[in-house]
């Protein structure tokens, strides 16, 4: 439930409901907005009667949320959230994020060309996985720490900052000592263990959607994470599971107006992970954008036809740089 305060509402009659609906044994959380403070009830097991609560001094309305997510949702929290790495903004009104870089950490070498490659063309971070979620146990499972050394060397020489995978709670510290942003995976999206310890901490998070989770299930899942406290979460659609074997996953760009309309929180697009498909990564990158993504991530490496991960979906420097000046059209008509 959400309580609506009058704009004119007292701070004692806001405490006043604050401790009316702690007495019912739920928590209240207060959110000050520009007109009017409202206050999210959570906890409660279904519907809550609000008879001890929409009578007194100051409440405007109680609105029943039902929805598995609140924190995530736009009635808990109208305004946008714009998640800050460094002085990077990704969020409402500010330009689409690039993010860019190979599946997986290789070498020193394969990740700096990247990274020199990707800072050209105008990514603003760089992407790399040290710890891999391989379909079968026999593929390239990632360099682990190795890798993480080269992804922030890499970044650091092309002064960007660097997102890279978490998939067990074990790797936290670790992850945390050398990336600017941690992804939760597909393959990981309700991992609810792990996305409670993620929540606790304060790095940026990209969470990415389930193969076949539903939205309300990919933002209950987003929810795990406010709930614990961290609210700097970017969500990331990379396609689902359909009857379609032609591509690797089904592009739900759909998702990206509705998850909009849904929640605060910035949605980006991964058209690499969605498509399989080097040829359509470019044309599905804008139109993720023109379906108002707040940002793409495109596996990029430096010579795809040799990546031990995922080189079929993967572009050369030319093809991103072409994508990225293309990008750079796009945006002037999109108005950034
Ligand atoms: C990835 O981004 O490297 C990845 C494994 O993606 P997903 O979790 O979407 O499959
Ligand atoms: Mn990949």
């Amino acid at each position: 439930m959400l309580i609506v305060m009058e704009h004119n509402a007292t701070a004692a009659q806001v405490r006043a409901v604050q401790d009316a609906v702690e007495a019912m044994g739920l928590q209240a959380a207060p959110i000050p907005g520009r007109e009017r403070t409202a206050i999210g009830v959570l906890g409660n097991q279904g519907y809550v009667d609000d008879t001890a609560i929409r009578n007194l001094p100051g409440v405007r309305e109680c609105i029943h949320v039902s929805k598995p997510y609140k924190l995530v949702s736009r009635d808990f929290h109208p305004e946008s959230t714009v998640v800050e790495v460094g002085s990077l903004k990704i969020g409402d009104g500010h330009p689409p994020v690039i993010i860019a870089g190979p599946c997986s950490i290789e070498s020193p070498e394969q990740m700096l060309a990247a990274a020199r490659i990707v800072r050209a063309a105008g990514a603003h971070v760089l992407r790399g996985g040290a710890f891999k979620p391989r379909t079968g146990p026999h593929s390239f499972q990632g360099l682990g720490e190795k890798g993480l050394k080269f992804l922030r060397q890499a970044g650091d020489e092309a002064g960007m900052p660097v997102i890279t995978e978490i998939m067990r709670i074990e790797q936290l510290d670790v992850v945390c000592r050398y990336a600017d942003i941690l992804q939760i995976g597909a393959r990981n999206m309700q991992n609810f263990d792990l996305l409670k310890e993620v929540g606790r901490i304060r790095h940026p998070v990209l969470l990415k959607r389930g193969m076949s989770a539903t939205i309300e299930e990919f933002l209950a899942a987003a929810e795990y994470l406010l709930a614990e406290g961290n609210s700097r979460v970017i969500l990331c659609e990379r396609g689902i599971r359909t009857f379609e074997p032609s591509t690797r996953n089904t592009l739900d760009l759909s998702v990206v107006p509705l998850v909009r309309e849904l929640s605060h929180l910035p949605i980006i697009v991964d058209p690499s992970h969605a498509t399989g498909k080097r040829s359509l990564v470019g044309v599905m990158s804008k139109a993720a954008l023109v379906a108002g993504a707040h940002g793409i991530m495109v596996e990029v490496h430096p010579d795809p036809a040799k990546a031990l991960c995922d080189g079929a979906q993967s572009l050369d420097g030319e093809g991103f740089s072409l994508l990225t000046s293309e990008i750079r059209v796009l945006l002037g008509y999109l108005g950034y």
